[in-house]
This record gives C-alpha cells, structure tokens and sequence, in this order.
C-alpha cells in the first residue's frame, strides 16, 4: 500500500523506522534481529537508505597508492524485497542521483516494480566522501527534483526510449526529503523551501524531514511548508542520541543543531551508556509532543541500533 493511503486510513499517528544495509560481508540475519523486535509495534513501512560508492587507497606496496571504488554498504534493492517477504509490510527503498545515469535508474526502478516496491523517496544522495560537493554523474540528475520528473514518466507511461510503444506505466509513490533547519547548500530557508515546493508541484506525494531536536523548528517548518502552499504530510524524522560523541558527530555530517539543555546533560554524563539513557527520554518527549500535535507518523532513524528505537516505541505505540 501507498505511504499516503496508510496515513489517510490511520486513525492515529503511525510509528515507522529506517535502516542501513549491513556492510558488505555481514550477514542479512543481523538485520533481522535488529527489525524482528521492532516489528510488535507494527510499522507499516520500513525505509531502506542507498549508500554510494565511495573510494578507498590501498597501498601498492612501492610506495604508490591505488585508489579504488567501492561500495560498503550494497543490497537496498535485495532487502526491500526481504523486508516485504519477510515481514509483509511495505519496504521503501531510497532512490539517489548520485552514481547513477538515467538509464540505470530506469533499470532499477523497473526492478523495483517486478518486486511490488510501491513507495521510493527520491533524493540527491551525499556526496562522495572524500569530495566537498555533490557531483552529479555524466547524463545523470543534479537534483532530487530531476530524478523525481524521471520517476513521474515512468508513472505516466513515459520511459526513455521515446519508441517504446505501450509501455506499461509504473505507479510510485514519491517521497521527497525536507529540513527543518534548512539543506546545508540552501543560501537561506525561503530558497530551500522554493525547491521544495517545487518538487511537491510536480508530484512529490509526502516529506521526510532531516533529524531534528527541537520540535519548534518543525512546527515552524511545517507552518513555513503550508504557508508556502505545500500540503503534502510532512514526516518528522528523529534520531535518539546514544553516545556522547554525537553532539558533535552529528551537527557536523547532518548540519542540525543540538538544543543547549540536552547537549549540557549530554556533556555531563559520566559513559555512553548514561547519555544514551538521556537521548532515547528525550526523543519520547518529542514524540509525545508530535503525537499530540497530530505528526501523521513518527520516523526513527535507527542507524543499525535497534534497542534505543524499541524503548522509544515501547514507550509511545
Ligand atoms: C529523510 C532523508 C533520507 C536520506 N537518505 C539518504 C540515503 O539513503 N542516501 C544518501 O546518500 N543520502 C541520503 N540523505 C541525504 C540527502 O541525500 C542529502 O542531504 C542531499 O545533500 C540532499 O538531498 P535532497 O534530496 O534533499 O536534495 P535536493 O532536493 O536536490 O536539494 C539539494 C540542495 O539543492 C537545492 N536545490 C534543489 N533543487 C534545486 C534547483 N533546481 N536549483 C538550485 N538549487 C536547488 C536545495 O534547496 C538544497 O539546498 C537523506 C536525507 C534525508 C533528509
């Protein structure tokens, strides 16, 4: 079933999840006793991120580096389908410019379609670690809103090869991602928001915000977003501090800032197991808060660690 026919028949506020494929070697049956718990407070869908390849310099042994493309974290399309099989719900796989030209994004969403995959959220994707921007690949898409006018065609009947005859039209749902405290590339959130609009005008069916810790800046987003004409449901994604670290790994790689009371209690706690503590109470007061301003569906970001999600949950659904 579609995201947004799961939110129009819900009658309260759903609870959802993301996870990584594992690292390449690592086996599925890790994943699933990550999701197995989780599943008793019965997600109707389970997003599956897209990781890009990224290089690596392997000494050659004559004082030459070789650098080498890999992909750590291979699958998204092989688990969506595990996840459906397994677990009968819904499995949304994230679909990325990046690395990939149009033709090869025809092909998976094709493969996608085989598979019974009726929700995609459709992104931009990191940029390669070791460069500063994103760069998009030779007769690929620079940005999420281009790759969605892909996935749209392809729901209209539309594909590449324009002399395709009757081609069948696939039927995608399309989420598209948002940030509370603005992308950040956006000169300012007013830019940011121009481009969402535009990508809910041409056919974005819901957002997934980035994590936040301060519910006003969603509330103020979500104001922001209707304000702008944009009426899509907004998801809130959030993501429960487990280590101390985290208040200055993740302002860094996701560019969100940490509220001063949880970063103080955060900084004082004695080991990563107290701050953990602290992050998941505070992640269910903002849920409770979002439940209670009617958020169509909570989103973890569970970043391969499931007990600090099923407390949460526990707590909440
Ligand atoms: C919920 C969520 C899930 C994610 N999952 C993944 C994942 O699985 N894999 C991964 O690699 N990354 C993932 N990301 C990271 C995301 O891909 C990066 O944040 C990326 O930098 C931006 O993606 P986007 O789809 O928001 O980009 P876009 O919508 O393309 O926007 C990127 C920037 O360009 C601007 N912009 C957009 N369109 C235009 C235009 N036409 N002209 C000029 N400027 C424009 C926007 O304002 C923004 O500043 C995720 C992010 C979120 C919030």
């Amino acid at each position: 079933m579609k995201i947004t026919e799961q939110i129009e028949k819900a009658k309260k506020t759903l609870f959802s999840f993301e996870i990584l494929p594992p690292l390449k070697g690592e086996n599925i049956k890790n994943l699933f006793n990550h999701i197995d718990p989780l599943m008793e407070f019965k997600p109707p869908f389970i997003d599956v991120t897209y990781h890009r390849e990224e290089y690596v310099y392997k000494n050659r042994g004559n004082g030459l580096l070789e650098r080498k493309s890999i992909r750590k974290r291979p699958g998204t399309v092989g688990i969506c389908a595990a996840i459906k099989n397994r677990y009968e719900v819904e499995a949304v796989p994230h679909i990325i410019c990046g690395g990939f030209n149009k033709e090869e994004t025809e092909n998976a969403l094709i493969d996608l379609d085989f598979l019974g995959i009726q929700n995609v959220l459709v992104l931009q994707g990191d940029a390669i670690k070791t460069e500063p921007m994103f760069v998009p690949e030779p007769e690929g898409h620079k940005y999420a809103s281009e790759l969605l006018g892909q996935v749209k065609d392809l729901n209209n009947g539309i594909y590449l090869d324009e002399e395709l005859l009757n081609a069948s039209p696939t039927d995608f749902c399309i989420g598209v991602a948002g940030y509370p405290e603005k992308h950040y590339t956006a000169p300012n959130m007013k830019n940011d928001l121009k481009y969402l609009k535009m990508k809910v005008d041409m056919g974005a069916d819901y957002i997934v915000t980035q994590m936040f810790f301060d519910n006003s800046k969603y509330f103020e987003f979500v104001d922001n977003c209707r304000n702008e004409g944009i009426n899509v449901p907004i998801i809130p994604g959030l993501k429960p501090l487990t280590s101390k670290r985290q208040i200055s790994v993740l302002p860094r790689f996701f560019h969100i800032d940490i509220p001063e009371a949880l970063a103080d209690a955060i900084e004082s706690c004695k080991d990563n197991a107290q701050a953990k503590e602290i992050g998941v109470e505070w992640t269910i007061q903002q849920s409770k808060e979002l439940m209670a301003k009617g958020a169509p569906v909570l989103h973890y970001y569970s970043m391969g660690k499931s007990d600090p999600v099923y407390s949460i949950a526990k707590a909440l659904f």
